[in-house]
């Protein structure tokens, strides 16, 4: 996407986690100022590579440092979890505006975001496809108020299936889903439909909205990214092939369209497009995640930690599927409500229902 828009974009900082070869790569391409391997273990060989071309190397914390540099206009968060949290308060506080890939920064800490960008002045792009979706839609509606969203949801590689199915599903099977090829955290959240409450969660911070107008829909071919429903009852949605360049780009090129030759939809190949209710009973997740909204305060901030944990001993394969949402349930109701939470009550709260989470498990 960068690559074909040279004269839009300059890169100015790359991260990776332990990917020390595609770093490299991708840094010989765009030729960035710095770059960040947060794993330590990879930091010689970054070094070493990147040493002729004068690109500046850092590792560890340095991640919620270089988000500040002068040079940078848009920072893109695509941390995975919790983690992408203080790097992006620090973008904000540097008045850089935001594209905002990890949902879970404003799940955990909505409240607070939402409101330190208001303060500075800063804007935060949407790129995850639902909510790039409802903010096409509310182009040009900006001042019509909004009757509520209506989130699509794929329903994952488990769509129809009953607990006792879900009772013996292997990490494999929930790995694979059906229309999006996407890192292994939000797979598993996508088949447990814990996805889609966190993005309930995520659309409300976005564009100022209730629980109560949030809706999610079962739209296998996800092909519809979710819509907008005025007070006139007007619905407009979003099309496309399930494709995350379109909402990554839209995101870096606001209010413009910049010309892509990503494949075109064809009517043609999808005659019908299904929806249906999502099973809450079955899928308890999204009736979880819509609880802790509910609730507000520290709730969504619990609710994330305890499924980072549930989704990294599935992966583990030492719990099984439907014990994900149980471990959640059990933090919600056993970590200590905060009602109005700072930033240290949600460094507090992570950490607290983590290791709550991991001893129910043990
Ligand atoms: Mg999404």
């Amino acid at each position: 996407m960068i690559g074909a828009h040279p004269h839009e974009f300059q890169v100015e900082v790359l991260t990776a986690a332990s990917n020390a070869d595609l770093l490299i790569a991708q840094s010989r391409q765009y030729q960035p100022n710095a770059v960040v391997i947060s794993d330590p273990n990879k930091y010689q060989q970054v070094q070493e590579a990147l040493d002729p071309m004068d690109i500046k190397v850092y590792t560890g914390a340095a991640i919620a440092e270089v988000v500040s540099m002068d040079s940078i206009d848009i920072v893109l968060t695509a941390l995975v979890g919790y983690s992408g949290l203080l790097p992006t308060i620090n973008a904000i506080k540097a008045g850089k505006s935001i594209a905002l890939a990890n949902k879970e920064t404003l799940v955990v800490a909505g409240e607070l975001i939402t409101t330190m960008a208001r303060e500075q002045g800063v804007n935060i792009y949407p790129i995850d496809s639902e909510h790039s979706a409802i903010f096409q839609c509310l182009m040009g509606e900006f001042h019509n108020p909004v009757e509520k969203i209506i989130l699509t949801a794929s329903g994952g590689p488990f769509r129809g299936q009953d607990r006792e199915f879900l009772r013996s599903v292997t990490k494999a099977q929930a790995l694979k889903h059906p229309n999006w090829d996407m890192g292994a955290k939000i797979t598993i959240d996508s088949a447990s439909l814990m996805n889609k409450g966190l993005e309930v969660i995520e659309a409300t911070w976005l564009f100022g909205l209730k629980a109560a107008q949030v809706e999610v829909l079962i739209h296998p071919q996800s092909i519809i990214h979710s819509m907008v429903q005025f007070q006139d009852g007007s619905i407009k949605a979003q099309l496309g092939l399930p494709d995350m360049k379109l909402p990554i780009q839209f995101a870096l090129s606001y209010p413009r369209r910049l010309p892509a030759d990503f494949p075109r939809m064809n009517f043609a190949d999808y005659p019908q497009l299904t929806f249906e209710q999502p099973d809450m009973q079955t899928f308890r997740n999204l009736a979880l995640a819509f609880e802790a909204l509910n609730k507000g305060g520290n709730m969504p901030c619990i609710l994330n930690a305890a499924n980072e944990i549930a989704v990294s001993e599935f992966l583990k394969e030492r719990i099984g599927f439907l014990e994900m949402s149980d471990v959640v349930e059990t933090c919600l109701l056993k970590m200590p409500y905060i009602t109005s939470p700072c930033y240290e009550d949600y460094v507090e709260t992570d950490k607290e229902t983590r290791i709550k989470a991991q001893e129910i498990i043990n």
